[in-house]
């Protein structure tokens, strides 16, 4: 029977996996994250199965908030430990890896494959996916029609820290008949700053944006604009932390 290694990346909003075999990534998926990690665990043994791939001989390693409690794993392991492999399979090379996820962002100098030094912000959800997932329900749009119409826009100051009083702001610019493109583009431009300041604190390497905004080139032109440098991503890159959970399961096997 083939033997699989399998990280899962348990975010606050979208669980991935990434499957290897034989050393090499075999499939890779995401699902939304649910909040009973036996439900969790058995939506993911399904998704499998669907692909023929059996767990009897798996072997799991998890990554992200639900780690601990995600009932499959032999392993828990950091996000900056898999984020940091992860970006190295896909990269081979020296990075500052920007992870911005649902509920932190991390910023990552990563060296010859190995972490020099970190910084994170897990304290404020201005700056992380939140604040986009809080703005465009305020707005009454999706994440996608967020962007979509920010491109369109020129930006309206979003000056509050607070994510509750930036949301008052949004509101009050809405109810103050401000273009809704222009409010959109004020939104992403307030979280790509916040993610700047912290990215800026590890300029060493090229900047490889990771997580849920990754695919979004409106996204990397305007971080490449507050950094000055370029900002690339990767197909894959919002599997970095399953993809380098899997190889931890991979190498301590
Ligand atoms: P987590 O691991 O905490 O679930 P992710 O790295 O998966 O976080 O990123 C989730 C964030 O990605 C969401 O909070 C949202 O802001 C953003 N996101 C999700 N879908 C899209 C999309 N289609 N376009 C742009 N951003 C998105």
């Amino acid at each position: 029977m083939e033997q699989y290694f399998i990280g899962v990346d348990l975010g606050s909003t979208a669980s991935k996996v990434a499957v290897f075999s034989n050393q090499s990534l075999k499939t890779y998926f995401t699902i939304p994250t649910c909040f009973d990690m036996t439900i969790q665990a058995k939506h993911i043994i399904d998704t499998l199965a669907a692909q023929s791939i059996s767990t009897e001989q798996s072997v799991f390693t998890a990554t992200g908030y639900g780690r601990i409690s995600f009932p499959l794993a032999t392993k828990a392991v950091t996000e900056i430990t898999c984020h940091a492999k992860g970006a190295w399979y896909l990269t081979a090379q020296n990075c500052t890896v920007l992870d911005i996820g649902g509920q932190d962002t991390k910023v990552i100098a990563l060296e010859n494959g190995t972490v020099n030094h970190f910084y994170m912000n897990d304290k404020c959800s201005a700056g992380t996916g939140r604040f986009l997932d809080i703005m465009a329900r305020t707005m009454g749009i999706t994440i996608s029609e967020l962007f979509e119409l920010a491109t369109l826009g020129t930006p309206l100051p979003i000056s509050s820290m607070c994510t509750v009083f930036a949301e008052s702001e949004v509101i009050s610019h809405i109810g103050a008949g401000a273009k809704r493109e222009d409010v959109a583009c004020g939104i992403i431009a307030s979280v790509a700053e916040k993610a700047a300041q912290l990215a800026a604190r590890c300029s060493d390497y090229p900047y490889l944006l990771t997580g849920g905004l990754s695919q979004t080139p409106y996204f990397l032109t305007q971080l490449s604009k507050l950094l000055d440098a370029p900002v690339t991503t990767h197909a894959l890159a919002q599997y970095a932390g399953a993809i380098g959970a899997a190889l931890v399961a991979q190498t301590s096997s």
